[in-house]
């Protein structure tokens, strides 16, 4: 096959013939950005989805544990977290066919240089320099603004109380982080995973299910003490190798470098330890679904959400195409920061020193008899006004020798040092979030998999991810042939196999098809079968049988799809 382009026009093909996905609502001319998955395509993506519990939740159950929250989200939540000022995408509209694009990727598609994370004013400022116009009607293009991505709603019969569709599963884990942490084992680090719907108004939806509108996303929110010693489980990506293209590379027009998890973690090129480790933990995941070819780039700061403070995308290579698989962000304290900032709720935890600290501390007192001497009922006013403020407040106000109402406090104060022993202290914990859209993650898999063998499609899905483990069929549309194949398939079912039982149309037909929606293995039985209890057994990728004995047909197949 000589271009992506023809590779995923391939694979629509198949994905609309054999039911991997769709363009949602059809009879009604579709929705950019909407997909339906179809039968097939929703047991690739489960697995898929399996595949990503297993490697990040299952195999670490120490660290982290599963949520399920909301997709509606009240207004106050995402005015807190930034998202209703800052999740934006630039944009500019055709002063003479209205129609309004993506402003960064135009500049992209028609400079071919990177826009990404561009101000508005540069945005149009390059526009105009470089006279690109409307890609429709080659109209003069307006100035470049900003578009909120927000799916805007009402929670409720009442017009006041705004939601959104939520744009990450992020902040319901957030809102819910102290439940989660006082009903577990309250302690850090605590890893809270969460698989579910978001809504993102893309401007300008593309590449199938690349971009679309509404997706699954797969987040996990990793809270950890930057204070505490890092305790990693590096054993569990010991296998794992990783790229890397920092800022700095990147400047330098550099190949990414690679390392392994654990020497990520101490080269300076991660803010934390943690984040080589999650970092690891993607990249075996991507392996798992058959990417080869994958990097490390770490993003810059105008490229970076508002939130992060160091942002890796995990980058796919596709026939020569990078496309970013999977964000891992740094977002320090930002989130429970903000959300403690706009409640008022405590979101910190308590964290217990090994042994109790001697901490010395200044009992500040007002010599009140002094103040009202000196300044009589001005003075009842100053004392009232101290008794408001907190603790902190007053001791702010002596020890910087700040006024109030004209007079210096700590002229009329007395400190007292004491000595107090303290068995902890209130932190808020950071945070580094891998992030993995389940839909791209599917259809990366199918183009990185697809295959062209004379002039037939093959999806060479690895076994984990594939939408059923193995076909049966009967050869020939032969009574003691069908009851032969049905016992099979009880047989390999009840041993816990997802089967693809088909007995029409001929041998060959049903081959093809099982190959191209990526079915690793296909058992036939034929009238040898009826005489000696052997079957064959196809691989979908070589085209070779082998002949087995029923007896072993379970040995078998546990060999061939789990080596
Ligand atoms: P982000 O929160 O923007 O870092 O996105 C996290 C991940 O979600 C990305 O790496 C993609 O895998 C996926 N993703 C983001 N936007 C879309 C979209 N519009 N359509 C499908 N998947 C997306």
């Amino acid at each position: 096959m000589s271009t992506v382009e023809d590779k995923v026009e391939r694979v629509t093909g198949v994905a609309l013939k054999r039911g991997l996905f769709w363009p949602s609502f059809e009879i009604y001319g579709g929705v950019a950005g909407l997909y339906d998955i179809g039968p097939v395509g929703v047991r690739i993506k489960n697995r898929i989805v399996k595949l990503w519990r297993d490697i990040v939740i299952r195999e670490n159950d120490d660290l982290v544990m599963e949520v399920e929250t909301p997709i509606i989200t009240p207004e106050a939540v995402l005015k807190a977290s930034g998202h209703v000022d800052h999740f934006t995408d630039p944009v500019v509209e055709c002063m003479q066919c209205h129609r309004v694009f993506r402003a960064d990727h135009l500049v992209e598609e028609k400079l071919k240089i990177n826009a990404e994370g561009l101000a508005v004013n540069e945005l149009t400022q390059i526009i105009s320099t470089n006279k690109i116009k409307c890609p429709y009607c080659d109209g003069e293009l307006g100035p470049v603004t900003t578009f909120n991505l927000l799916f805007k709603t009402i929670i409720g019969p009442y017009s006041g109380s705004t939601g959104y569709m939520r744009p990450e599963t992020a902040q319901g884990i957030f809102t819910s982080f102290k439940r989660v942490f006082e009903s577990s084992r309250e302690s850090l680090p605590l890893g809270i995973a969460q698989i579910g719907r978001v809504g993102r108004n893309e401007i300008s939806p593309r590449q199938n299910l690349i971009r679309m509108r509404d997706f699954t996303i797969m987040e996990l929110e990793f809270f950890f003490d930057t204070s505490q010693k890092r305790n990693i489980p590096w054993e569990r990506v010991e296998k794992v190798k990783i790229k890397v293209l920092d800022l700095d590379m990147k400047r330098q027009g550099e190949k990414p470098n690679e390392y392994k998890p654990h020497e990520l973690a101490t080269s300076g090129k991660v803010l934390d330890e943690w984040m080589a480790y999650w970092m690891g933990v993607s990249q075996k995941f991507v392996e798992k679904l058959g990417i080869k070819n994958s990097y490390f780039e770490e993003k810059s700061p105008e490229e970076r959400a508002h939130y992060s403070k160091q942002t890796f995308d995990l980058m796919v290579d596709i026939n020569g195409t990078s496309v970013e698989i999977s964000g891992i962000a740094y977002r320090g304290d930002y989130d429970l920061s903000a959300h403690m900032n706009a409640t008022g709720k405590d979101l910190t935890v308590f964290k217990r020193y090994d042994t109790p600290k001697t901490i010395k501390k200044d009992i500040i007192l007002i010599d009140k008899s002094k103040l009202i001497k000196a300044f009589g009922e001005r003075g009842k006013s100053i004392i009232e006004k101290l008794s408001r403020m907190t603790k902190d407040e007053l001791e702010g106000i002596v020890l910087s020798r700040k006024a109030v109402d004209d007079v210096i406090i700590a002229e009329y104060a007395i400190i007292n040092q004491t000595e107090e022993k303290v068995s902890g202290e209130r932190i808020v914990p950071h945070v580094i979030e891998p992030s993995f859209g389940v839909e791209r993650c599917f259809y990366l898999s199918l183009i990185n998999s697809f295959r062209i063998k004379e002039n037939r499609n093959i999806l060479s899905l690895p076994p984990e991810i594939a939408p059923f483990d193995l076909a049966v069929f009967p050869l020939l549309e032969r009574q003691p042939l069908i009851d032969k194949s049905k016992e099979l398939v009880r047989l390999v079912k009840d041993s816990g196999y997802e089967v693809f039982y088909d007995e029409s149309g001929s041998i060959g037909k049903r081959y093809a098809r099982a190959d191209e929606i990526g079915i690793p293995l296909a058992i036939t039985v034929d009238p040898q079968t009826l005489d000696d209890n052997t079957v064959t057994i196809r691989n979908r990728d070589t085209w070779e049988q082998v002949r087995v004995h029923v007896n072993n047909i379970l040995m078998t197949l546990g060999e061939l799809l789990h080596g």
